[in-house]
């Protein structure tokens, strides 16, 4: 109660913002996840990877835009081919030279994507290929994991209630490989896709048992359903995701996020034989329409991204980064007395409370790292961004510790 109240006195400008916000969205809220209580903070402006809120507070990002962030907030060649679009003229009702090199480099990277289409988030890319894969494959079911996120209309075993749109769904506990075989013994034939995240995000960063993971592709391919693998989170693992970390090619991917340089972005691709049912110039095609499917500016900014920034080494360093940091963050935790544990993959991560008042817990670690200026989700996700260094994982380190020893 303490750090609630400090919290509400720190900040005074974001309980008038939500209040504003109130008036004209229910809740003052547009998006779920951002909400924490007593309100969340206003942001007015970020500069490489901090973040300044309309109370004129300075915080070090360790969100990271929920991932999508992983350049930081003023990327120069981010900005360079946002501005050259605008220069050039956006919404000009065609193709564009852009998408297809933005397909070119994706495709170069993923194992699994042969062919590949664009949507507008992470969310659509999910809907299409699921919609995809029953297409093409004929059968009307779709298995998905406990505590799987695939975007606000996919969503499995979270807090709020769903509004899922009406697939035949089974909701399988995941990393269960006994689950996942009486499965496909009772409805093999009746399985279009497999969807799975190989570490679940919104699900609290658990990841995923590879030799699950390798018994669903097994299972797959022995009854012809479509291993699909969302990739929106996971992309960020190597140069081609986590599938190719993991070495198990999926039939199909998902990708969102950050491959839009920082704009609303979402693609779909896989098995060529399988995208082909999308070629217009087929009589039997699917058909697929988006009026910002290919726009200029997240094409244009897509691009600049993969060749600036989401370079393979990059990619690397910043996997190698994470790992370091959660360990020594679960180092720090182990020596306090375990009252916390991080979990994750490479760069992504969350903070878990431990006990009976887990979730108290958490609240109060999140509040007093807020007023130490470090910004991470409330539920405990971390997302670390390329501009985040040596000085800030430091930095976050020893603030951990002053609030462990308070
Ligand atoms: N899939 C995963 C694994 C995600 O984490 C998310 C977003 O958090 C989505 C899909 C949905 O993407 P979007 O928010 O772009 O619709």
């Amino acid at each position: 109660d303490a750090a609630r109240s400090a919290y509400v006195a720190r900040n005074p400008g974001s309980a008038a913002a939500l209040e504003r916000a109130r008036r004209v969205m229910p809740g003052g809220n547009t998006r779920t996840s951002l909400w924490s209580d007593p309100f969340p903070l206003s942001v007015a402006s970020g500069q490489g990877c901090h973040i300044r809120d309309v109370d004129g507070h300075d915080y070090v990002d360790f969100l990271g835009e929920f991932t999508a962030g992983i350049f930081g907030h003023t990327a120069p060649a981010l900005a360079e081919a946002m501005a050259r679009v605008h220069a050039e003229g956006i919404n000009l009702s065609s193709h564009t030279p852009y998408e297809a090199a933005l397909a070119e480099r994706l495709v170069a990277r993923f194992p699994s994507m042969e062919l590949l289409r664009f949507a507008n988030s992470g969310t659509e890319a999910n809907l299409m290929a699921l919609t995809t894969a029953r297409l093409v494959t004929g059968r009307p079911r779709v298995v998905v994991f406990q505590g799987g996120y695939h975007g606000g209309v996919l969503t499995f075993g979270h807090g709020n209630a769903p509004v899922n749109v009406p697939f035949d769904f089974a909701v399988l506990p995941y990393n269960d490989a006994g689950a996942a075989r009486a499965e496909f013994a009772a409805h093999g034939p009746e399985i279009a896709a497999v969807l799975i995240e190989p570490m679940q995000g919104a699900g609290g960063c658990r990841a995923a048992d590879p030799q699950v993971l390798q018994l669903l592709r097994d299972l797959c391919t022995e009854t012809g359903a479509l291993l699909i693998f969302d990739e929106v989170q996971t992309a960020r693992m190597s140069e081609g995701g986590a599938q190719a970390r993991l070495g198990i090619t999926p039939d199909m991917t998902t990708i969102g996020k950050f491959f839009g340089g920082g704009l609303a972005f979402g693609a779909f691709g896989g098995r060529a034989d399988i995208m082909n049912h999308f070629d217009p110039t087929r009589p039997d095609a699917i058909g697929h329409a988006g009026t910002f499917n290919n726009n200029r500016l997240t094409m244009a900014a897509g691009l600049a991204a993969l060749d600036h920034y989401l370079t393979p080494k990059a990619l690397d360093a910043l996997f190698a980064r994470g790992e370091a940091f959660r360990a020594a963050l679960n180092a720090r935790f182990d020596a306090a007395g375990g009252l916390f544990h991080v979990t994750g993959m490479g760069s992504i991560m969350n903070i878990h409370g431990t006990g009976p008042e887990a979730a108290k817990r958490l609240r109060l670690l999140h509040f007093r790292m807020q007023a130490e200026g470090y910004y991470f989700a409330a539920r405990g996700l971390i997302a670390l961004s390329l501009p985040i260094g040596a000085a800030e994982t430091d930095g976050f380190l020893d603030a951990i510790e002053r609030v462990l020893a308070a």
